[in-house]
């Protein structure tokens, strides 16, 4: 779950890390009253999923109210890179004496946490690992062990950072390293880090991720999982409880267990044709969910046909077959479908869905020869 720049540095504040005063606004005459309660000036700034606002125009410095009024209505509907802005922050002006970069992310290869230090911020941090990656200073966090003061201390040493700065970072990337590992965050990164004329460290920018399983242990983060963006289909799997990313194909993939269900998306690219849909209904495939997930396929007008792709395990055959053939008692589907059944009790469950088969109701041998039918029913090879 990916936080817009204002989340992540609400994020941010309720772990002490020093951030500038700012607020939300969605209308210009918001953004008006934001920054009159802030005081002038103020920066305008573009809220989208996506970095690299400021070379779009999406953030501005203004130092009047008709500033305000200007770039909040320039920036309010801009189009960028393919997000739309719906939200400008309006956040007190700071003043720049440098700009550092700083992150802390998951290292699998080598089961550590990652932390990068950098005293090139500003740009984009893939820019400064080509061209000059000896500027980026690298720590790897035991998880057990977390981020010791001295190991700190030693990193943005070896960083370059101003002096002027050093109390400041150790302070603030203590307190980031926190926010990672307690916030279940799977990136936190600020980029600008800045150093202030005044000797202050403070957070100018926020690009923060959070592991969407972890809600349950933080009930809070029900607000930014509101925020996030989702295209209509998304929000209706979503209120089912369903595991469910748009795609622009017209052949409809329902699985059970994520990495069939990739596989589904995948064979269906393998026979020629496009997924409309990565779904995953789990591993209870009753005839409620199965039902549901029919739906929200079925609503989608892009999708040709439907490819159920199911391996039984835990989860007998026969009851993933019961569960679709009372899931059609339920939804009434436009589009026909193709089922691949296998794994425990595939017999029993193909014998369950045999007196109901028709031309919109097959099954398949295997999950390549569903995957051609569902995409010759579809319209044939994209
Ligand atoms: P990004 O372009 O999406 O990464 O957005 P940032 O929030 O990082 O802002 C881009 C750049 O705008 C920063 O690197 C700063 O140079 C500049 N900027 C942003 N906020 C301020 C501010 O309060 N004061 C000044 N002087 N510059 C700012
Ligand atoms: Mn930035």
């Amino acid at each position: 779950m990916d936080l817009f720049e204002y989340e992540g540095k609400q994020f941010f504040a309720s772990y002490g890390i020093p951030v500038p005063d700012g607020e939300a606004a969605a209308s210009v005459e918001d953004a008006v009253a934001a920054a009159e309660r802030i005081g002038f000036p103020v920066v305008v700034k573009a809220q989208v999923h996506t970095g690299g606002r400021g070379k779009a125009g999406g953030i501005k410095l203004a130092s009047s109210e008709d500033e305000v009024r200007q770039y909040a209505s320039d920036i309010l509907g801009m189009d960028i890179k393919g997000h739309t802005v719906n939200i400008v922050w309006i956040e007190e002006a700071s003043e720049i004496a440098e700009e550092y970069y700083a992150s802390f992310t998951l290292d699998r290869s080598k089961k550590r946490h990652l932390g990068m230090l950098s005293a090139e911020g500003g740009v984009e941090i893939e820019t400064v690992a080509d061209e000059n990656p000896d500027a980026i200073a690298k720590i790897w966090i035991d998880p057990i062990v977390g981020l010791t003061d001295d190991q700190t201390r030693g990193w943005v040493a070896a960083a370059n950072l101003n002096p002027a700065a050093t109390e400041g970072a150790v302070e603030l990337l203590q307190k980031l390293y926190t926010a990672y590992d307690q916030g279940d965050a799977d990136l936190v990164e600020i980029n600008p880090l800045i150093l202030t004329p005044n000797g202050q460290v403070h957070a100018l920018d926020s690009k923060v991720s959070l592991d969407s399983n972890s809600v349950f242990r933080h009930p809070n983060y029900e607000r930014y999982d509101a925020t996030q963006p989702r295209d209509e289909r998304e929000t209706a799997a979503h209120e089912q409880g369903l595991q469910y990313v748009g795609l622009d194909g017209s052949v409809g993939v329902i699985a059970n267990g994520a990495g069939l269900a990739m596989s589904t998306v995948d064979v269906v690219s393998q026979a020629g044709g496009n997924a409309a849909n990565f779904l995953d209904i789990g591993g209870g495939a009753n005839a409620e969910v199965m039902a549901g997930a029919l739906q929200v396929i079925n609503n989608d007008p892009e999708v040709k046909s439907i490819f159920i792709n199911i391996f039984g395990g835990i989860t007998r055959g026969e009851e993933v077959a019961k569960g679709i053939v009372g899931a059609l008692e339920q939804v009434d589907i436009d589009s026909p479908i193709v089922i691949r059944l296998d794994g425990t009790n595939a017999d029993e469950g193909r014998a369950i869905l045999s007196p109901h088969l028709s031309e919109m109701l097959m099954v398949e041998d295997t999950m390549l020869s569903a995957a051609a039918k569902a995409v010759e029913l579809a319209g044939g090879a994209a």
